[in-house]
């Protein structure tokens, strides 16, 4: 047996997940983003099942693009972060990438290449302060883009710091400040604001471009809720099985470092997967994970390899070598995993390393 360690994507839950961004933006086109290998989905997979449903997709880098083209898809490609070099402009210019624009050496580089490209998407820093341009620069950008004849349509874009909580009324200052931003511009412009969080549960710009990211893959951005909540289907479900099991007394401690004490006799699993699988070594003891489809949680630090849970009702003598794990996705959000570890799903799905075997159904 080769080890056991699976991630099962259901290519089908993500287009499910992409017309329900749509559905609830019928005016607006869509992004899929497939950055970051498409938040460790796989970019290439996930591309060539939603080609041809999706308006476009968007990604981080030009490698990034570039491996999609390759690849075969044909439909256009964003740069959400813009060209990061000259050159790249004429690699957008022969591939039909578009790219968001947001300093002035990635606008004077292109007006001085002197190449078509379809869409530019100026953007405008409404809080966040991490990219984008003031108010008055975006407007002599897209002046300028206009002018110089090399676009086909110029568009003005923001991204949300906070659209996450919902308590927090900084999504709605971004979007007022956006607004009237947009309705200083000549002649109007297109907009596109939401990531999947925005998407989802704030009122946004009809018309333009929705950028949803990690619903497509069914988890939530949202502390308090968890994907399914929100209607979506979890794309990513992370198995193994048991690889050696045994008895720990009451007061015998697990792992390295030790953190973990048995507070009575109880079985004790060790499962095929770890941090060099991209597994959270932050994940505390009490971490949910389903054993035989029973829920069950982490006991002792996570290795590189391995990590050690039980049941959590433990039967007398039930766990055997090759009983089946579940470590998240179906029956165990990643979002739990996540608030565990201290961290988002994000991160845990973008982080898994190329050592699980990836399969598609
Ligand atoms: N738009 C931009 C500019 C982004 O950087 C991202 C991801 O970080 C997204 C959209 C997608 O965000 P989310 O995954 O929260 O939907």
């Amino acid at each position: 047996m080769s080890r056991p360690l699976t991630a099962t994507v259901d290519l089908e839950a993500i287009l499910s997940n992409y017309r329900y961004a749509k559905q609830l933006h019928p005016t607006c086109k869509a992004f899929a983003v497939v950055k970051s290998n498409a938040y460790g989905h796989g970019a290439v997979r996930v591309a060539q099942y939603l080609e041809g449903e999706a308006d476009a997709f968007a990604v981080a880098t030009i490698e990034e693009a570039l491996e999609l083209r390759e690849a075969g898809i044909e439909a256009p490609i964003m740069l959400l972060e813009g060209v990061f070099e000259a050159s790249e402009w004429g690699l957008c210019h022969e591939h039909g990438f578009w790219a968001a624009l947001e300093n002035t050496v990635q606008l004077e580089s292109f007006l001085e290449l002197g190449q078509t490209v379809e869409k530019v998407f100026v953007k405008l820093d409404t809080g966040m302060h991490r990219l984008g341009v003031t108010k008055e620069l975006a407007s002599e950008y897209i002046q300028r883009l206009r002018d110089s004849g090399l676009v086909d349509e110029v568009l003005l874009m923001t991204h949300f710091s906070c659209a996450d909580d919902l308590a927090d009324l900084t999504t709605m200052k971004q979007l007022t400040f956006f607004e009237q931003a947009r309705q200083s511009i000549d002649g109007g412009v297109e907009a596109s604001v939401a990531n999947s969080a925005a998407i989802m549960k704030w009122s946004v710009p009809e018309g333009g471009w929705i950028r949803p990211g990690i619903m497509l893959y069914g988890i939530s951005p949202f502390a308090e809720l968890s994907g399914v909540e929100l209607g979506l289907k979890p794309a990513m479900t992370l198995t193994s099985k048991v690889i050696s099991v045994r008895t720990v007394a009451a007061g015998e401690k697990v792992g390295y470092g030790a953190t973990y004490t048995a507070e009575e006799d109880h079985q004790l699993a060790t499962i095929a997967v770890g941090y060099g699988d991209g597994y959270p070594r932050a994940a505390d003891n009490g971490t949910p994970l389903l054993i035989k489809g029973k829920a069950a949680e982490l006991a002792g630090r996570v290795s590189m390899d391995m990590i050690t849970a039980r049941l959590v009702q433990d039967g007398s003598s039930t766990l055997t070598i090759g009983d089946d794990v579940v470590l998240w996705g179906n029956g165990v959000p990643v979002e739990k995993v996540a608030y565990w570890s201290e961290t988002i799903g994000y991160e845990l799905v973008t982080r898994m390393t190329t050592r699980p075997k990836m399969t598609y159904v």
